[in-house]
């Protein structure tokens, strides 16, 4: 073991701070990363407030990572010192159940390894994320990151980016298809540029009149107030795919009468309180209402190859480390345009 500089939270009212943490020196199979930026998820500030009940304190999030490779163990072979990759939202996952075997470690069996606020695959060690100087990972959920596009702009790739990406293609979103995406924040914003990029008419439905422009400079075709109420009732029966990024609690009834029929809405925001749905939004159009968790790791290393083959990144605000707080109050406050990241080398300051 030894001992780096990350930040992190001590209890849900404390706010963050200079921590220091182990990390296990390199095994055979682990690549040590130097972390260069990490992206602000909403997941980062539900686990650090313990919105979701689950917080093992003291937790370091952070799950958006981009580095450098700095050491690899006798037994790696896909990368070396030097090379540019990327760690998402898992570290490690059992390996040998079904879901592992057809490429969905998200949804391992036997319990995936988050990249923080969990346990390793040992069961006893815990996970600190991405706030951190180095990372240290087993190589098979590495990801190799092209050195095309601006790294701080890829970081959130590594969650917002697969989040949504995964679900577009699951569903088979394609060219003409109505797609709304629900919320413009961090996972929104990408969202958007996926869509767009699949060839779908894309509305943003928000709350925030402010964020019209951006969203049409996003790539987006229309743009809708969801705190209109005679805006909403005109478009009921209209999108073949919703796309749900909302973090805090909502009625899923009013969104899903937007749905036309057979329409599916994606759900990817988690409030930390649970939701009615009444059965007849759903009979009266055979709609689906339905959920995501991330991406596998190849689906994950397909998405950011389709990123930069598209020039797809994330419209980012660079901060540094000191800068956490306020960062997550003006994500809350839905400020954020449209993802923090935070510049790992401020750490040393
Ligand atoms: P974010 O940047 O904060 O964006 C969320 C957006 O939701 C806001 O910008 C806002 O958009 C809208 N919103 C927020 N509070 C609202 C409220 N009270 N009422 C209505 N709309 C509200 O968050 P994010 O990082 O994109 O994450 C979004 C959610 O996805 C979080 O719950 C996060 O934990 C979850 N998540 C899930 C997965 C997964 O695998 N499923 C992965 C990552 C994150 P407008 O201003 O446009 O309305
Ligand atoms: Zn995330």
């Amino acid at each position: 073991m030894y001992a780096i500089k990350s930040y992190g939270a001590q209890s849900a009212e404390k706010p963050l701070g200079p921590l220091t943490i182990d990390r296990r020196e390199p095994g055979a199979t682990d690549v040590e990363i130097k972390i260069l930026y990490c992206g602000v998820c909403h997941t980062d500030i539900h686990v650090a407030r313990n919105e979701w009940g689950n917080t093992l304190y003291p937790v370091v999030p952070g799950h958006e990572i981009v580095g450098t490779v700095t050491r690899v163990g006798s037994g790696v072979t896909q990368y070396k010192v030097g090379d540019t990759v990327g760690v998402g939202c898992f570290v490690d996952s059992c390996g040998h159940c079904k879901n592992c075997l057809d490429h969905n470690e998200q949804y391992c069996e036997n319990g995936n390894t988050m990249t923080y606020n969990a346990y390793e695959q040992d069961k006893k060690t815990i996970t600190y994320g991405g706030y951190s100087s180095h990372i240290v990972v087993t190589e098979k959920f590495v990801l190799s990151v092209s050195d095309k596009l601006p790294l701080e702009k890829v970081a959130p790739l590594l969650c917002a980016g697969i989040t949504t990406y995964s679900p577009l293609k699951h569903w088979n979103v394609k060219a003409g298809d109505k797609l709304a995406v629900l919320g413009l924040g961090g996972l929104g914003h990408i969202a958007v540029k996926l869509a767009v990029s699949m060839g779908a008419e894309v509305t943003v439905l928000s709350r925030s009149k402010s964020k019209e422009q951006d969203a049409l400079a996003l790539g987006a075709h229309h743009f809708e107030l969801t705190n209109d109420k005679e805006n909403m009732a005109k478009l009921a029966n209209t999108f073949n795919y919703i796309i749900d990024t909302v973090s805090a609690s909502h009625d899923y009834n009013e969104y899903l009468a937007l749905l036309a029929i057979d329409g599916v809405m994606v759900l990817l925001g988690i409030p930390p309180t649970p939701s009615e749905v009444h059965a007849f939004q759903l009979i009266g159009g055979r709609r689906s209402l339905v959920g995501s968790l991330i991406g596998g790791i190849k689906e994950t290393q397909e998405m950011l190859d389709y990123c930069a083959e598209h020039n797809i990144t994330s419209d980012i605000e660079l901060i540094s480390i000191d800068r956490i707080n306020e960062a997550y109050e003006r994500t809350i406050a839905g400020d954020v345009h449209y993802r923090f990241v935070v510049d790992m080398a401020s750490l040393d300051n």
